[in-house]
């Protein structure tokens, strides 16, 4: 007959049993998962949402960076990009006139773009608000004209804010008029053009503004990276592109356009990519946050 010591024993030893099993089921659990580094024991951020390394924020999505060009190749866009010229056609792009939409007439040839005579300013199908933008131009290799008149275009950005393209090497005139200038506004901190023929980039982030009704909450800013050279840091525009006036806003929507312009010099364009800038803590899309 059993006592109520050996009762207890038993007992003792079949817990003991349980815990094990348990213990280990967990641990093989635990093996299976990825361990997460981070704290939770840590202060919360401002935003109260995250702690300080926490484990649980989500991881940013991954991607594929591009490859950068040289004077002989143009590069590639990072994967997340919207290539808007690749060197091959533009079907992305189209052209106005007299009011009506018609097809980017600008010539593509040897993995360029060139503005042909007589053909306007051509605008992306698609609409952008922030973004982060590159683009690369080269000068005319012949030199022609003076100032405004030699090389011009530009980068206008939502069709209004502009970031002029320019032949600005050995060529002389008003500052907030040269390459890499917020056309009217600010000129670029420094002149970093390249020879005319010669690719240059410029790498621009930007931010839209904001309108309430017909009111500007916040302005445009602009970033602009010319030949890996900061000419503009989170610059704010002072309204949409004039010419001989005061920039000045004017209510448009939060999406536009991204327009190359046309000044009857034939500019080339290559390798044009955009990324819409996202925010923080977004899970790669359909994928769960870890
Ligand atoms: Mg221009």
């Amino acid at each position: 007959m059993l006592n109520g010591n050996v009762l207890s024993k038993v007992a003792i030893c079949s817990s003991m049993v349980l815990s094990a099993v348990l213990a280990l089921s967990v641990f093989a659990a635990d093996a299976a998962k990825p361990k997460k580094e981070g704290y939770t024991d840590t202060p919360m951020q401002p935003d109260g949402k995250w702690h300080v390394h926490d484990p649980d924020r989500p991881k940013p999505r991954i991607i594929t960076s591009g490859t950068a060009s040289t004077q002989e190749k143009a590069g590639t866009a990072p994967s997340d990009a919207i290539v808007l010229f690749d060197g091959r056609d533009l079907s992305g792009w189209q052209s106005k006139t007299k009011g009506q939409v018609v097809p980017a007439k600008w010539k593509v040839e040897n993995g360029y773009m060139v503005a042909e005579p007589k053909t306007g300013s051509i605008s992306t199908k698609e609409s952008f608000g922030d973004m982060q933008l590159h683009v690369e131009w080269s000068a005319p290799t012949e030199i022609k004209g003076s100032g405004q008149g030699r090389g011009n275009s530009g980068v206008i950005i939502m069709g209004k804010y502009e970031i002029q393209v320019l032949d600005s090497c050995d060529n002389v005139t008003y500052a907030d008029g040269q390459a890499g200038a917020m056309y009217g506004q600010y000129p670029p901190l420094v002149n970093a053009c390249r020879k005319p023929g010669q690719w240059q980039s410029y790498d621009i982030i930007f931010e839209a503004p904001r309108f309430e009704g017909d009111k500007l909450v916040r302005p445009a800013y602009i970033t602009v990276i010319h030949n890996g050279v900061v000419i503009h840091n989170h610059q704010e525009f002072l309204g949409a592109m004039a010419w001989r006036k005061l920039a000045k806003y004017t209510p448009h929507d939060a999406e536009l356009p991204l327009t190359l312009q046309y000044h009857g010099n034939p500019i080339r364009y290559r390798n044009i990519w955009v990324r819409k800038i996202g925010t923080y803590d977004q899970a790669a899309a359909g994928k769960k946050a870890e």
